[in-house]
């Protein structure tokens, strides 16, 4: 993956997306990493993708979970839990395969916001 200047120069000049957290895929609960691409020539983005080889599900901080597409908006998944408090998408923090529940967890520092689905 190549980073065009433009790129790097947005991302020193814009806050950072927290790469401390540790989202779970929505579909495989697998553990997401962080990476960093070119959204469009004039905007990049930073957001977490599953490690499973063949899943291309992405969590992004604006979008939520959502499934890029090539040269098109990313379809991003209705009815995900947004923070009450910030209006943001929330990402999977935990999974119960016990319970069978996910529990969402805000991507804001210090917000202590979640929600449990079955
Ligand atoms: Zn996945
Ligand atoms: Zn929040």
């Amino acid at each position: 993956m190549k980073l065009t200047s433009q790129c790097v120069n947005d991302l020193l000049h814009s806050l950072r997306m927290r790469t401390d957290l540790l989202p779970l895929c929505d579909q495989h609960f697998r553990t997401m990493e962080p990476v960093l691409a070119p959204y469009n020539a004039d905007y990049c983005i930073e957001f977490f993708r599953c490690t499973e080889k063949f899943c291309r599900r992405c969590f992004g901080e604006r979008t939520g979970y959502a499934t890029p597409r090539r040269e098109d908006a990313p379809v991003i998944s209705p009815n995900q839990p947004v923070c009450d408090r910030h209006g943001r998408p929330m990402f999977i923090i935990s999974f119960s395969r016990q319970h069978n529940h996910v529990t969402y967890a805000c991507a804001e520092a210090d917000c202590g916001e979640r929600a449990v689905r079955a």
